[in-house]
Formats: structure tokens, C-alpha cells, sequence
């Protein structure tokens, strides 16, 4: 299916002259050298993250600059400067330098979006400890599971989280401390015993910390990924990452100084510290933090009340929002955006096209992993959208459509798409599967796991996971388009597409479908959204069977599990769920 294109703005139409200009020259002459001198560096050559993100803003010229817009879930506000930050990390690497925290030794946090979160973070990596965020809706297996996996020494956690978590804590040998934050005093209760007080030793610890010791290539940051496909991996990054963080923030979210930019992904996942703290930190950008979950009109309202000017969101949340409606936005304020984007999952064209009618502007879609640590391929201010495209990589970034021998297939053709290693911000292992890790990379290139085709104009069409792709009669169908297609019915809110063994044409292709508020779930309307997707979709690609279903499994970090789908379908057993938001 092919939609139309949306050219790119000409310059008199965009509000801030976009800072990547020539894609095509910059691609061909990019060197990732002259990105690293727009970094600060530390005295010697090493080189820190949180330096990169914070001190050397705070030591330059950005030192009474609010870095940080806060809204807590209870209505609080409060706002942090870089000079804020650096001391309050400063203090937070002392609390643990004092607590005897070694270089290397893996410290977890299980917090909710609050600022002391970030302080922690940063402290962290200035002590060059590895920092190892977990998304607080975690319940105690995933957390178990985690920190025994990483061996983590110390967990920063909040009195509600600790509470939740307090049968596990028995099963975990090497934690030596808990450190419970008590943002605002929220809780009453007294500390559990061991436990230590976050307030109290921060008060105690002092505002300046040095020198920092990290090089490039020292751990950073571990985050396990979705599980959408199976048990979650721990994939290891390094503080070299920061180049990259700081590039794509740059070219690909074009971030500028005078932004207010709100990234709506919690640091439990990667895009929630990648580009929820490194990107617009280490491009001295403010932004506003919500600690609320989602209600699409408290979204608008933070857009709204902040006035955000750029803001980087996940096709799970415009979906949500296009489920509440077109009347909504209209009742705010939402001139303020300039610039949006999308990643987790691929951006269905109806959502790009929503965009534009509701804020008058399209969405760029974006692709990378947990293991690639940062934007590979995306859109970019300066290029036309093909809708349903993941764009075109970034400049310092070479991707291919591969065979299984390391083949490059030809424009047009689907195959897996591989990364040529490496970039700054790869990942450096999975967390004690260093086996697994080396399987990633074969001929020369790092699989992705992922299914694609490039047109010949160069960009990237993704097709879906290697796992979900469907065989139908000889044809191999990308759950991608079908879902696509079906959510352009006006009665469809979502769709997840599985293969369903079939004994003639080896698999047909089913659809789960939820349907927007006012909406029967009625035979006649599964007869309508089944004639409308054949005559979207070419023959033996449209479903065969279509399922309503009141919502779809989808990971904490929202994205469908079709593997979940299918083996309910199936019968088979569920495997790992420990990601699995239940609602
Ligand atoms: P697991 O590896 O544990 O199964 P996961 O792959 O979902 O989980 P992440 O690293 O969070 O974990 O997600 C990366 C994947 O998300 C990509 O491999 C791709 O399948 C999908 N993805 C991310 N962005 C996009 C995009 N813009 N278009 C299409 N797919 C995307
Ligand atoms: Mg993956």
C-alpha cells in the first residue's frame, strides 16, 4: 500500500531553521571525530556522561539555566538548574562513595519520574558505577529477576516501591543497601530497618565530587530490554554513547537551545534515558519531567502549560490520543509545538496523517533498539515523509537489507536489516551472556532482529520482527502493513496480526482488533472491517479471521506482544511475562 508523500517544509515555513541542512552531504562526509569535539571531555581524555550532561553546562555558560521543568502526580512543581543538578549528583556520588561503592559495581533504581531519580542517575555515573534503571510498575519478579541478573549492590527505590518489593529483598545476596527516597515526605511510615534515608545522607554528603575517572569505554548504563520477543537481555552500554545521544539530539529531534522538550518514555526504558536525560542534557536543553501516567488530557495540558516546543512520543500514546478523539486537543493551547516524533513501534501512516490534522504537523517516525543505545534511522526536518517509512539513517550510520549469508539484497527486496559495527552508542554485551551477545553479529554485521526493505531512494520500510512475520501461501507478509490498514476503519482503534498455522497454505494471516469507544462488537461490523481491509490489502494478505478484543496484550513499554497473541491462539505456553502490563 503506498501513501501519499508529505514534502518537506520549505525554510520560510519552519519555525527554527533546522540544524541538520544537507542530508545527503552531510551523510557522505560525516566523520564521528568532528562530533566528539563538540563535547567538553575530561581533563586527560577520559570522558563522563554525566559531565557531558551536566557539570560541563553547569561550569559553562548555562549555570542558572532550568534544566529540569518537574510536575509531580500529586500537582507539585519544582524546577532544577544545571548548577542544581551537578551538585545535587555530586552529593548522591559521595552518598555512595561513603557507602563504599567501587567503580563498576551496579547500582539499581526503582523509582517513579521524580527529580531525585535523575540526581541518583547522574551521581552514579560520575562515580562510575553502572547505573541500571527499572520502570516502576515492575511488580517483584521482574525486579527479582533483575537484580539477580545484574548482581546489583545497592537499589534506590521510594517507601511504596520498597513496600512491593519487600519479599524478594530476602533472595538477593549481594545487595548491601537499600536507599529509600521520601520524596516530599508523601509517606509517614519509618524506614524498614537497614534501610537507609536518602534525605538524611544527602544532607550530610558534600556538593562537590572529583575528579571523575571514567573513560570512554567504562560501563554506563544497563537497561533490559522489552521482552516483546522473549525473556528481556541486559544490554551494556558505555559513556562513549553520549556522542551519539548528543548527535541525534541534535540532527534527528532537532533540539535547539530555546526548546521546551518533553519526552514522554519512562528511564525504566531506554528511550527514557537516552533521550529523557542524555540527548536534550548534553545539548543544554530544558526539559519538563511528568511524573503522572497517561490521560490524554493531561497531556494536552502539560503540552499546554509548559509550552512544549518539541516532543518525542511512542505510536502506543498517539493511538491512545486518537482513541479519545479530535474534539479534545481542540479545547487547549497547542500552538507551542514546533516539532514531533515517535518511536517504540512502527508509526502507522493514519497516525501521521492524525498528526497533521490535529496539530498541523506530521509525526517523524524514528527506529533503534535497546541494543543500539541511539537513533539509527529516522526522519528528519529537511526530508519528505513517505508515510509507513522509518526514514533514512543517521549520517555515521551504515544499514543494510541482509541475507543470512551477510548478502546485501538489492532496493526493493526484504530481508533482515543489519547495522555495520560499530557506532558510539552500541551496546558492549548482554549482562553474563556474552555468548548471546557475539550470536548478534555474523558476516560482518550486527543482525537486528528486525525485518525491512529499502526503496531506491534510500529509505527504510519496516516490515516487523523476524519472529512475526507471517508465510501465508508463498507470501511473506509483514504484520506491519495488515495492522496499518486495519486501523484506518474508522471503528478501529488498534490492531496486533498474527500467522495461524494453517494445513493448506502453511499459515493465514489473523487480526485482534479493539474498537473505539462507541462501538458494537457485532458479526456485521467484522464483515465490514474484513471487506475493507481486502480492498486496502493486495489478495491472501488481508486477514481470513478477525477477533475483537477489548484491549491487546502490550509490554509495559507499549508495545504488542503478537508472541502473547499467538500462543493464546495456540494454546502454548506464554513464556516470559515479566514485561507484560496487565490491565
Ligand atoms: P525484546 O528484544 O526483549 O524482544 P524489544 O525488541 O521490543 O524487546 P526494545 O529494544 O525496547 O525491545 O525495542 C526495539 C524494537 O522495537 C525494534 O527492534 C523494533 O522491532 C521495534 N521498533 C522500535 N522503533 C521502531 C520503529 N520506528 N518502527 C518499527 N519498529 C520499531
Ligand atoms: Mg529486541
Amino acid at each position: 500500500m503506498t501513501y501519499p508523500v508529505i514534502e518537506k517544509p520549505s525554510l520560510a515555513e519552519v519555525r527554527m531553521k533546522p540544524n541538520l541542512q544537507d542530508y545527503d552531504a552531510t551523510y557522505r562526509s560525516f566523520q564521528w571525530k568532528s562530533v566528539e569535539r563538540e563535547l567538553a571531555w575530561l581533563p586527560g581524555g577520559g570522558l563522563n556522561l554525566a559531565h557531558e550532561c551536566v557539570d560541563r553546562h553547569a561550569l559553562g555558560g548555562l549555570r542558572d539555566k532550568v534544566a529540569m521543568l518537574w510536575e509531580g502526580k500529586e500537582g507539585e512543581e519544582e524546577t532544577y538548574t544545571f548548577e542544581q543538578m551537578r551538585r545535587e549528583s555530586n552529593r548522591f556520588a559521595n552518598l555512595l562513595k561513603g557507602l563504599g561503592v567501587q567503580k563498576g559495581d551496579r547500582v539499581f533504581l526503582f523509582m517513579e519520574r521524580v527529580p531525585e531519580l535523575y540526581f541518583a542517575f547522574f551521581g552514579i555515573l560520575k562515580l562510575g558505577a553502572v547505573v541500571g534503571p527499572l520502570f516502576s510498575a515492575f511488580g517483584p519478579d521482574p525486579v527479582r529477576d533483575r537484580l539477580l541478573n545484574s548482581g546489583a549492590r545497592v537499589l534506590v527505590t521510594q517507601p511504596d516501591l520498597r513496600q512491593r518489593v519487600a519479599s524478594i529483598l530476602k533472595d538477593l545476596p549481594e545487595l548491601k543497601h537499600i536507599i529509600v527516597v521520601n520524596k516530599n515526605n508523601r509517606s509517614r511510615e519509618p524506614l524498614a530497618r537497614g534501610d537507609l534515608s536518602y534525605e538524611v545522607l544527602m544532607a550530610n554528603a558534600s556538593a562537590e565530587f572529583g575528579p571523575l575517572t571514567t573513560t570512554k569505554d567504562d560501563y554506563s548504563i544497563m537497561h533490559y530490554t522489552s521482552g516483546t520477543t522473549g525473556r528481556p537481555k541486559g544490554a551494556v552500554h558505555r559513556h562513549y554513547a553520549v556522542v551519539q545521544h548528543y548527535l541525534t539530539g541534535k540532527w534527528v529531534l532537532d533540539l535547539h537551545r530555546e526548546d521546551i522538550y518533553w519526552c514522554t518514555a519512562d528511564p525504566g526504558w531506554v528511550t527514557g534515558t537516552s533521550y529523557g536525560m542524555s540527548a536534550p542534557w548534553s545539548n543544554g536543553v530544558t526539559q519538563v519531567i511528568y511524573e503522572g501516567g497517561f490521560r490524554a488530557s493531561a497531556w494536552y495540558q502539560v503540552i499546554q502549560k509548559y509550552g512544549v516546543t518539541m516532543w518525542y512520543t511512542a505510536p502506543t500514546a498517539i493511538r491512545m490520543l486518537m482513541k479519545a478523539g479530535e474534539e479534545l486537543p481542540g479545547q487547549y493551547d497547542l500552538s507551542s509545538l514546533r516539532y514531533i516524533c515517535s518511536v517504540g513501534e512502527p508509526l502507522n501512516p493514519e497516525a501521521i496523517f492524525w498528526g497533521q490534522k490535529v496539530f498541523h504537523m506530521p509525526i517523524h517516525d524514528n527506529w533503534w533498539q535497546t541494543e543500539t543505545g541511539a537513533i539509527l534511522i529516522a526522519n528528519y526536518p529537511i526530508l519528505s515523509i513517505r508515510p509507513g517509512s522509518m526514514g533514512k539513517p543517521v549520517p555515521g550510520i551504515r544499514a543494510g537489507i541482509v541475507e543470512q549469508d551477510g548478502k546485501e539484497l538489492p532496493p526493493g527486496q526484504e530481508g533482515d536489516l543489519a547495522i555495520r559495527p560499530e557506532w558510539p552508542a552500541m551496546f558492549r554485551t548482554y549482562w553474563q551472556d556474552e555468548e548471546r551477545y557475539r550470536s548478534r553479529f555474523q558476516n560482518g554485521w550486527y543482525v537486528t532482529g528486525d525485518r525491512a526493505r529499502q526503496d531506491k531512494d534510500g529509505y527504510f520500510w519496516f516490515v516487523g520482527r523476524t519472529d512475526d512475520v507471517i508465510n501465508t501461501a508463498g507470501h511473506l507478509v509483514g504484520p506491519f502493513e495488515v495492522e496499518s490498514a486495519l486501523i484506518e476503519h474508522p471503528a478501529v482503534a488498534e490492531a496486533g496480526v498474527i500467522g495461524k498455522p494453517d494445513p493448506i497454505a502453511m499459515e493465514v494471516v489473523k487480526a485482534f482488533v479493539s474498537l473505539k469507544e462507541g462501538y458494537e462488537p457485532t458479526p456485521q461490523l467484522r464483515n465490514e472491517i474484513m471487506r475493507f481491509a481486502r480492498q486496502k490489502l493486495a489478495a491472501g494478505v488481508a486477514p481470513r479471521e478477525i477477533e475483537f478484543v477489548r484491549s491487546l496484550p502490550k509490554t509495559r513499554s507499549g508495545k504488542i506482544m503478537r508472541r502473547l497473541l499467538k500462543a493464546r491462539e495456540l494454546g502454548l505456553p506464554e513464556g516470559d511475562t515479566s514485561t507484560l502490563e496487565e490491565d
